[in-house]
């Protein structure tokens, strides 16, 4: 079976399960080429629903969390992104994908890496796939967000465990902005969606039971032992 013919499997089983609900993320699952964001001998894996390792003991995330992390950020053509977490680059990507389709310089994803190996790796994905001019990648500690607190965000995804809601981050949030993060332990967490309603209060739901791998940084566990 072609890779085409796989994709296609996926994205209709990923639909039946629920996870794709929305026509933007079934296009944008359509449109962005997932082989090109995992290392060339995982490529005939890319459209199995699995995370796959992405190297520095890291990975990209199983297709159905990032179908269900995008319909959950509710985004819309227009919009200013943060993701905390780039990796191989491919959900900011299927975020950017959303935001500016035509890529007509009208919405744009702000996405931070740890790991400096990642983000050259993720730059080198995003540029082939066409998808650089809507992305900007910073190397950093995105637990702390960005631009200290100089820009604001209608959408924020962190795609790493964190032990508890970056603060920083919710104030780096627009009124009415949506926050998908998952919060919990090393090992499990849930997947929290906050929505900020004033400057001092938030809707959260916990949603569904996720496992990621650590943030790191002065947010995350580096420092920290964890007990739960
Ligand atoms: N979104 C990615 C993708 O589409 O491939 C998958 C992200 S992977 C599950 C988590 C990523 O978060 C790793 O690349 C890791 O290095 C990064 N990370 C962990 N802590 C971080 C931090 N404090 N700031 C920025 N990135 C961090």
């Amino acid at each position: 079976m072609s890779l085409l013919e796989k994709k296609r499997l996926l994205i209709k089983d990923l639909m039946l399960q629920g996870y794709i609900v929305s026509e933007k993320v079934r296009r944008a699952f359509e449109k962005v080429p997932r082989e090109e964001f995992v290392p060339e001998n995982y490529r005939e894996y890319a459209y199995v629903d699995t995370p796959l390792p992405i190297g520095y003991d890291q990975t990209i995330s199983a297709p159905h969390m990032v179908a269900i992390m995008t319909e959950r950020l509710e985004l819309d053509e227009g919009m200013i992104v943060l993701e905390v977490g780039t990796g191989s680059g491919y959900q900011a990507a299927i975020i950017a994908d959303i935001i500016d389709p035509e890529s007509r310089g009208i919405g744009h994803v702000v996405s931070i890496e740890f790991i400096p190996e990642l983000a050259e790796f993720a730059r080198k994905n995003l540029i082939k796939t066409g998808f650089y001019d809507r992305v900007s990648i910073i190397i950093g500690d995105g637990g702390l967000g960005t631009f200290e607190n100089k820009m604001i965000y209608d959408r924020i995804i962190v795609t790493a465990a964190s032990p508890k809601i970056p603060k920083k981050l919710l104030s780096q949030l627009k009124i009415n902005g949506i926050m998908v993060v998952p919060i919990g332990s090393r090992w499990h967490q849930i997947l929290y969606i906050i929505k900020k309603i004033s400057e001092t209060e938030y809707i959260t739901i916990e949603d569904i039971p996720c496992v990621f791998v650590p943030l790191r940084g002065l947010e995350g566990f580096d420092k920290k032992i964890d007990q739960r």
